[in-house]
């Protein structure tokens, strides 16, 4: 009998993301406004001699399918804390864009700890799964709770936020990644060649829009558009020029806002209701300025269990 579990977790867009200085540490503090969106990963977990990774879908190609996998860190650390070998089978079915600033990644390390403690019967608390998250990767944590929340510290200190309605979106994904560290790191470069100076000692701490918090609890699609912001959007664009084509059609077409989503180089646009989605998805497609479009509505579950345990 082989049992398995699949678990789904989705993408997330940053309707803020205030960029603090860099840090001695080589990180920056953050005010990030996370919000999940309905595009997602499945990671199933199956039981196997050894830790193995596979992956299907759109850019299935650019994971790593070695220890370096996410999903893969994140069942040796779990097994690890239990005194376990990580034997399992991991498989990502992959719908969030790889590297495209949407936290794939991160959503399979949180599908990988949630699968894993369901397979293997851990029965890891909540606050011991998000302490693991926390300790993989800065967006970790909020793939696992899903919704909205406010980032602060890396991102990974995680305060759920409350959401007044349905937000409609439209994301446009460009050929190939950007990797975010290099974002960061023109993020700082572009304050230096500003004069502004790069550091904590420089730049003012990071605080989250009260219009924006504002606009997520009344649900108010316009007001949410007024306060998007993204202090990466300057470092994506230097890094993507043509990334500015795409906000520029999606604007046109009569989005309410676009904008660099996380780390880029995928673009968002705020829309106020499915037809308007489908209009701006079908201005994207024409633009030429993409290579696919995806429509959907947030927020969303956080990495939940999505069929029981099977027996075949
Ligand atoms: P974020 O928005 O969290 O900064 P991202 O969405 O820009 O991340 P990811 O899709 O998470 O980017 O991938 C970033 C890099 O991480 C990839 O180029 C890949 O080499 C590596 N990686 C490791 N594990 C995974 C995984 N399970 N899925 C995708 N990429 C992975």
């Amino acid at each position: 009998m082989t049992r398995s579990v699949t678990v789904r977790v989705p993408a997330k867009v940053n309707v803020q993301l205030a960029v603090g200085g860099l840090r001695p540490d080589g990180f920056h503090d953050l005010a990030n406004v996370f919000l999940a969106v309905g595009l997602y990963d499945e990671v199933t977990a199956t039981p196997a001699d050894e830790l193995r990774i596979t992956c299907a879908g759109p850019g299935a190609a650019e994971v790593p399918l070695d220890a370096t996998n996410l999903a893969a860190r994140a069942a040796t650390a779990l097994a690890r804390r239990h005194g376990r070998t990580p034997a399992v089978h991991l498989h990502i079915a992959k719908d969030i864009p790889v590297a495209g600033g949407m936290a794939g990644g991160s959503a399979d390390a949180a599908g990988a700890l949630v699968a894993c403690d369901a397979l293997w019967g851990t029965g890891a608390s909540r606050e011991e799964l998000l302490e693991i998250c926390a300790e993989l990767g800065s967006d970790v944590p909020f793939s696992l709770v899903g919704e909205a929340a406010l980032g602060r510290g890396r991102g990974e200190l995680l305060e759920p936020l409350p959401v007044g309605g349905t937000f409609h979106w439209v994301f446009a994904v460009a050929d190939g990644g950007l990797s975010t560290p290099a974002v960061y790191a023109e993020c700082d470069r572009l304050r230096e060649a500003a004069g502004t100076g790069a550091t904590t000692a420089d730049v003012p701490d990071p605080e989250p829009s009260p219009a924006l918090l504002s606009a997520l609890r009344s649900g108010d699609a316009t007001a949410l558009a007024a306060a998007l912001s993204n202090d990466l959007q300057p470092a994506a664009l230097s890094l993507r020029p043509s990334l500015a084509a795409t906000l520029e059609a999606g604007t046109r077409a009569g989005a309410l806002a676009a904008l660099v989503s996380g780390s880029g180089p995928t673009t968002a646009f705020l829309v106020a209701d499915a037809e308007q989605a489908d209009r701006v998805a079908a201005a994207l497609r024409a633009s030429g300025t993409c290579r696919t479009v995806r429509t959907t509505t947030s927020p969303a579950p956080g990495a939940r269990v999505c069929e029981p345990a099977t027996a075949h």
